[in-house]
């Protein structure tokens, strides 16, 4: 996609601080952090959203939940434990359309929504 963020960084167009990455996901660091660690997870295959996850791409959850797990580890904060956090489409907040989780940890986190 000529135009997504997401996809330069992926094709090293656009410089970022990458802490995990093999041939199907990379992580790297959020540029506005809101903790200790914030990581976005992010597969390598441009889809927009959880909303078009299929039978045919669905694969690439398992591939982001195995990367959090490292990228955890690697960071220090697989012990204590992280949040996951997926923003999809308008409502929830996504503001770039490409798929992606973010990784958050590093501190205790406050209230919950759900
Ligand atoms: P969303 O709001 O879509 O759930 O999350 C998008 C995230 O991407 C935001 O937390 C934002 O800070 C991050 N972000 C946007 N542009 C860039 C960028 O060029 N590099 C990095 N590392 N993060 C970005
Ligand atoms: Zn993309």
């Amino acid at each position: 996609m000529e135009d997504c963020i997401f996809c330069k960084i992926i094709d090293g167009k656009i410089p970022a601080t990458v802490v995990y990455e093999d041939d199907r996901v990379i992580a790297f660091r959020d540029i506005q952090p809101v903790a200790p660690v914030h990581v976005l997870i992010v597969p390598k295959q441009h889809i927009q959203s959880i909303r078009e996850i299929n039978e045919n791409n669905g694969s690439c959850l398992i591939d982001i939940h195995m990367a959090a797990n490292k990228v955890a580890e690697k960071l220090g904060i697989w012990d204590k434990g992280y949040r996951l956090i997926n923003n999809c489409g308008a409502d929830a907040g996504q503001t770039v359309l490409h798929l992606h989780y973010h990784l958050i940890g590093g501190m205790a986190m406050g209230p919950k929504i759900i």
